[in-house]
């Protein structure tokens, strides 16, 4: 391996894929010069024709969709039927929905001042210009590409630089977008470390960072020193709350998906679940019986579970899981690597009897563990629920949609399922994303395409008037006049029966 190349390995086998170029501080530097020339371009199309590009695209993506799957599963290690479930779903639908909806959301508005009737007034909606992504490894085309359909609709430029285990989906996407027709240069990816990220920061103008929270306070420290806007869509650790009304088969179904869909190396998994101790017994049964069913294995066999990702996130899991059991917790099933696979697998994993002493209840895990706790009631549960740095997704399982309802209000997350899980990333008319340490911003819905834009005022003056009154010169008389309508539109008494408590403003 030379200097300037790094390699990527299969996590499921260790074969070797491919050698990657790291892109230089002046490469990157470069990527954003040719970004912006191309941006010039893309920004004169109208929303349609960046739409006819972009359907042109998701073709190109369906006919390579084999070769898709093999980079995915193979950098990644998760189940091909993952990747058309997950990945190539999420990106065809993602292309239509920004196609047909950038225009809507970004569609200039008209606002009716309260005050100056003499004034028509709009808000209109233009790009930022080059759009840095920066990406992890857990979704290496939704989070990369993906995130780039609504800054290009919004017609910016986008340079992304992927992880590092996972660059080489998004640079065969990124080619394949050129050979769709779109203007040369206008989506670029810049394989590299955390290096090359920094790079990127220093020359964007907007940074749109998916990743974890220790990352993430970097992105944002940098980013403050030139003052560009940033988008952060961070860690999780999402708890789950069952009460006792709740339908278990649903529940422990959703449990099992949510928890460990791609071995848990889902932002919004399913992290911690607290159930109430009347069903507590029942439930831990039916996940355990869904659970002891799942297959692990090769990418290509039919499987629910591949290898995980990275040997530090599988290191990761490890110790959560040799804390939780040193501080009491017992094993039901898995609660190693898989001895019959050499890659990276990890058994699909129950804990039960844990607690917030342990990490496996604190910190994000990342990895294909079910910890299950039981709660008093609902109180103790959004008790423990809100005991948490993180406030990305939650869930809570009922047959009482009201009492659900109440209690999804309490959770503090971005987004809270009831009677579902993780489903929400999916809808993208709703807005996704942290609050707390899981992030600033929104992906999807209006949010998720007006954050790369800038929102700008226009005041036109109506009637041409050769003077306000409140221009110079100052006089006596309008002194009078103002002071009289301060108190006629302010002053509570009649007034307000014509304008409300809030007077005139
Ligand atoms: P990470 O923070 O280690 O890396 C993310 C990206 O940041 C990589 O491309 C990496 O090269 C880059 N990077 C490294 N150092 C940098 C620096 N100093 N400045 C800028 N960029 C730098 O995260 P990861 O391990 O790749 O991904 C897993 C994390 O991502 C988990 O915490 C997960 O919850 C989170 N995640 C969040 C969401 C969400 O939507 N909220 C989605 C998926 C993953």
């Amino acid at each position: 391996m030379s200097e300037n190349t790094f390699e990527v390995r299969s996590p499921a086998t260790g074969d070797k894929l491919a050698d990657v170029p790291i892109a230089s501080a002046e490469e990157v530097r470069l990527a954003v010069e040719h970004a912006r020339a191309a941006q010039l371009r893309w920004a004169q199309k109208s929303f349609d024709e960046r739409a006819d590009l972009l359907y042109r695209y998701r073709d190109l993506l369906i006919d390579n969709q084999e070769k898709i799957a093999d980079l995915v599963t193979g950098e990644t290690g998760k189940p091909r039927s993952e990747v058309y479930g997950n990945e190539l779903f999420y990106l065809y639908d993602a292309i239509g929905f920004w196609a047909k909806n950038a225009a809507k959301y970004l569609k200039p508005e008209n606002i009716r001042p309260h005050l100056l009737k003499s004034k028509k007034v709009v808000s209109i909606y233009s790009p930022i210009g080059v759009v840095g992504i920066i990406g992890p490894w857990n979704f290496p085309l939704v989070l990369t590409i993906g995130d780039a359909l609504p800054a290009l609709m919004a017609g910016n430029a986008v340079v992304i630089k992927p992880s590092d285990l996972t660059p080489l989906a998004a640079l065969f996407a990124a080619e394949l977008a050129e050979k769709a027709g779109w203007p040369e240069k206008l989506l670029q990816v810049i394989p590299g470390y955390g290096d090359t990220a920094e790079a990127l920061i220093d020359r964007v103008d907007m940074i749109s960072f998916t990743g974890s929270v220790a990352t993430g306070k970097k992105v944002m420290r940098q980013a403050a020193e030139r003052l560009i806007p940033v988008a952060l869509e961070l860690g999780g650790k999402d708890a789950m709350i069952v009460l006792k009304d709740a339908d278990l088969d649903r529940a422990a179904g959703a449990c099992v998906w949510g928890a460990l869909m791609n071995s848990g190396q889902v932002c919004t998994s399913i992290e911690r679940v607290y159930v109430e101790e009347a069903v507590y017994y029942g439930f831990v049964d039916r996940v355990l019986e869904r659970v002891k069913k799942l297959r692990q294995g090769p990418s290509a066999e039919l499987v629910e579970l591949g290898s995980m990702t990275s040997a530090a996130q599988l290191g990761k899991v490890e110790a959560q899981v040799r804390d939780a059991l040193a501080k009491g917790a017992k094993v039901l099933h898995g609660g190693q690597r898989n001895p019959r696979l050499s890659g990276y697998y990890y058994e699909p994993t129950v804990l039960i009897d844990v607690d917030h002493r342990m990490d496996i209840m604190r910190d994000e895990t990342f990895g294909p563990v079910i910890p299950i706790m039981k709660v008093r009631d609902a109180e103790e549960a959004i008790r423990l629920a809100n005991d948490s740095p993180y406030g990305l997704d939650g869930s809570v399982f009922t047959r009482d949609r009201e009492r659900g309802r109440l209690i999804a209000e309490s959770i503090e997350a971005g987004s809270v399922c009831i009677n579902d899980g993780l489903v929400n990333f999916v809808i993208t008319e709703a807005p996704m994303g942290g609050i707390k340490e899981s992030g600033i911003g929104r992906r999807h819905g209006m949010e998720g395409i007006r954050k790369y834009a800038r929102q700008k005022t226009l005041v036109i003056d109506r009637f041409g008037m050769k003077n306000e009154p409140n221009w110079f010169p100052a006089s006596k008389f309008k002194n009078q006049a103002v002071r009289a309508a301060l108190r006629l539109f302010y002053r509570s008494g009649w007034g307000n029966k014509f304008f409300g408590r809030g007077g005139a403003g």
